[in-house]
């Protein structure tokens, strides 16, 4: 397992990749850093394949567009995460237990 999105069952439309480099996130091995970056606050936009951990405030990145329902891992702070829509339809995460 490399990439945060676990356990993806493709049901739906094909989802949107994304190509993640590196943006320099060292708290996480250096093959897991582009899977992760810091989060600006709430002017810092996510893109559809981005989601900020609850716990650490960390953005999450896949190689593929999330949606609602998806369990994410956060490395940095280990917890387990799944994807909601929160207000406004944007896409948030929710520790999962
Ligand atoms: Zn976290």
């Amino acid at each position: 397992m490399t990439d945060p999105l676990l356990e993806q069952a493709e049901k739906a439309a094909p989802r949107q990749r994304f190509i993640l480099e590196d943006t320099g996130f060292d708290e996480v091995p250096v093959k897991y850093r582009r899977f992760y970056r810091r989060w600006g606050g709430p002017p810092d936009p996510l893109a559809p394949n981005e989601v900020v951990c609850p716990v650490c405030k960390v953005v999450i990145r896949s190689t593929r567009e999330l949606r609602p329902g998806d369990r994410v891992y956060c490395m940095p702070c280990m917890s387990r995460l799944i994807v909601i829509e929160g207000e406004g339809g944007r896409l948030e995460a929710t520790v999962s237990y």
